[in-house]
């Protein structure tokens, strides 16, 4: 019998609402500045140019499923003295493919669940401002904090639902999903342009105005109306 050289790692298991079963992560992407506010107060103009797209590893080293009613402890990263939160729309995606049309785009998705796009921002700008990868400032241990997955059709009108974020009980972050620039079904659509998307593929799908920096002992609280509300404490 063929056997792994070392131990073969194990793929994240995020928890689906209303059962025991677990949602098999592939890969993690992130759309950029897809709420006008955001993309202004990242120094941007909210135009409507095409959306762009950054990754996160989609292993257990990256995503840390945040169960509901417990406060997830989250390691302060190391190299940064200004970690931002980004509350967003998880698109879980049961459906794979390539071009898929705007159309067709809802029937590829499972569900749906809160996460936090963590972001060490003083990385993330100096890579961007050299024309660098992203990647030390998005992509780096603990940075995608995901809650339970509501199915799609459990998860009411999530194309019009609130978003909000609040740090150690002040809101720092309210919008609504209908206020992305580029809709869900757009995102996936393009996204699929440049990638051959698979089931078990997760899209953050970008972040409202009032990002902002936290230290080690605040208490993030993340929510979207209709899904599972996430708790991170920084330590
Ligand atoms: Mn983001």
């Amino acid at each position: 019998m063929t056997a792994y050289v070392i131990p073969a790692h194990d793929i994240v298991g995020l928890p689906v609402a209303g059962t025991s079963d677990l949602f098999p992560v592939r890969r993690v992407y992130c759309v950029g500045r897809n709420y006008a506010g955001h993309a202004r107060e990242m120094g941007s103009d909210p135009t409507r140019e095409p959306p762009f797209f950054f990754s996160k590893p989609g292993d257990a080293q990256a995503v840390v499923p945040a169960a509901p009613n417990r406060v997830l402890e989250l390691p302060y990263p190391p190299l940064t003295n200004n970690l931002h939160y980004e509350c967003e729309l998880v698109v879980a995606l049961g459906k794979g493919g390539a071009n898929i049309s705007v159309e067709d785009a809802a029937s590829h998705i499972f569900g749906y669940a809160v996460g936090f796009d963590m972001t060490r921002r003083d990385l993330q700008f100096k890579m961007r401002d050299v024309g660098r990868p992203w990647e030390i400032g998005k992509a780096f241990d603990y940075s995608a904090p995901i809650g339970l997955i509501t199915r799609a059709e459990d998860a009411g009108d999530i194309n019009h639902a609130a978003i909000q974020l609040d740090v150690d009980g002040v809101t720092k972050q309210s919008s609504h999903i209908s206020e992305l620039i580029w809709s869900i079904s757009e995102t996936i659509a393009n996204l699929s342009t440049y990638f051959t998307l698979a089931p078990g593929d997760l899209i953050f799908s970008g972040t409202p105005e009032g990002v902002g920096a936290v230290v080690r002992g605040n208490v993030l609280e993340g929510k979207v109306a209709g899904l599972s509300p996430i708790t991170v404490k920084l330590v």
